[in-house]
């Protein structure tokens, strides 16, 4: 693949780190600065070839941008992917490589924990740079965000109840959750709390057992979760749950979890709108995890993390009525709604450089 032509015109910057004693190979992409400096985790994966790591790096970061700038964030979009199996070549020396390099990249990308990474390898890569996030609360980390995650995505359901059903509520009604790991039981708990009726699925029979023992919830077959009779259809497992084999098979009146890239492809929302089925844009109402991090950058505090969550709600609202009154899927109409801010917000003008040098941008005060 040709690296420029993988670019567009679309990504600030894209930086590839080798170092051959720790056997490091990394790649950074920045989509945008536009609102601050690019925040996105990285992801540690033995990638089959280095295009498929560029591919996907660049898709992350583009997807971290909008996911900023919808949730209200000073920061824009970046991710990092560092090539190999981490469970054979993750090490001290690599990750403090690695550490050093985000801290050459001074501030403008910010990392994070995802696939392959954890809290831990966080900790050990605050130990070369302040660029990262995800850290142990010893060190001003704010724990795991899976709470504030399932928090968010409460809050967006009954958005969704008000734009289904005109009530803020989802008392009686009955959601079919996929995955109860870390934000689905938590999401369940919220639900139980609120009187729904809640039916949960999961491939670990411990996690659903878990559910069943605090939550007295009914269970689905996880093949079948999807197609129950519902209100809500709650993704909190997997990406890709809605395509074109699972579309048809839906029951219910709201899609709405916390999964990531829950629509296989963009197509996919305009097909839940024409079936009459309210949906959630999955990088809106996941967006707690990302907003809890974010705030650790300010000096972590739960109650301003919260606050800053509850803004979720607000948010989906807004974007309900963007795709009312545009006439597109909701899906598209927060893509509309996060570049909408990203020009708004955004502090990066052009200006023509004088000699030929065309345009180049610079910071407006
Ligand atoms: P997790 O691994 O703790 O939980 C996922 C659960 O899904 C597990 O219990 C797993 O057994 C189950 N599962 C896997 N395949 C399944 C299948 N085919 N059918 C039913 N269940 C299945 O992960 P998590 O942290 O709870 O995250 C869940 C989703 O939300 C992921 O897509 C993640 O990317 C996304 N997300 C999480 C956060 C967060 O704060 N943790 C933030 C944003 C987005």
């Amino acid at each position: 693949m040709s690296v420029f032509d993988a670019l567009g015109d679309e990504f600030e910057e894209v930086v590839f780190f080798h170092d051959p004693p720790t056997g490091l190979r990394a790649i950074v992409a920045i989509h945008s600065t536009t609102l601050g400096p690019a925040l996105g985790g990285t992801r540690f994966y033995p990638f089959a070839t280095e295009d498929d790591a560029l591919r996907d790096v660049l898709r992350l970061a583009r997807g971290m941008t909008y996911k900023a700038a919808a949730a209200g964030l000073d920061l824009g979009g970046g991710k990092a992917v560092i090539i190999g199996d981490p469970k054979r070549v993750k090490s001290e020396e690599l990750l403090r490589a690695y550490g050093r390099f985000v801290e050459s990249l001074g501030g403008r990308y910010i990392t994070a924990e995802d696939v392959g990474t954890s809290r831990e390898d966080m900790d050990v890569i605050r130990r070369e740079t302040r660029y990262v996030t995800g850290v142990s609360a010893a060190l001003g980390g704010s724990g795991d965000p899976s709470p504030l995650t399932a928090y968010g995505v409460h809050l967006g359901m009954l958005a969704c109840a008000e734009e289904a059903w005109g009530e803020h509520s989802l008392e009686g009604r009955t959601v079919a959750v996929q995955g109860v790991g870390k934000v689905g039981y938590h999401l369940v708990k919220h639900l139980v709390e609120g009187g729904a009726r809640v039916v949960v699925a999961d491939v670990d029979v411990d996690a659903v057992a878990t559910c069943v023992r605090d939550f007295g919830v009914d269970v689905v077959d996880t093949d079948k979760v999807h197609a129950h009779p519902c209100d809500v259809f709650a993704p909190c497992a997997l990406g890709g749950v809605i395509r074109d084999d699972t579309l048809p098979d839906l029951k219910c009146r709201v899609v709405a979890g916390s999964a990531n890239n829950q629509l296989e492809r963009l197509e996919h929302g305009e097909a839940l709108a024409a079936a009459g089925i309210v949906y959630a844009p999955d990088y809106v109402i996941n967006a707690g995890g990302l907003i809890t991090v974010a705030d650790e950058l300010l000096g972590y505090r739960d109650d301003r993390a919260k606050a800053a969550i509850a803004g979720i709600y607000r948010t989906l609202r807004e974007i309900f009525s963007m795709s009312r009154a545009d006439g597109v899927s909701t899906a598209e109409a927060a893509d509309r709604f996060a570049r909408s801010r990203i020009g708004r917000i955004g502090r990066v003008r052009l200006t023509w450089v004088p000699g030929g040098r065309g345009w180049a941008k610079y910071w407006a005060t």
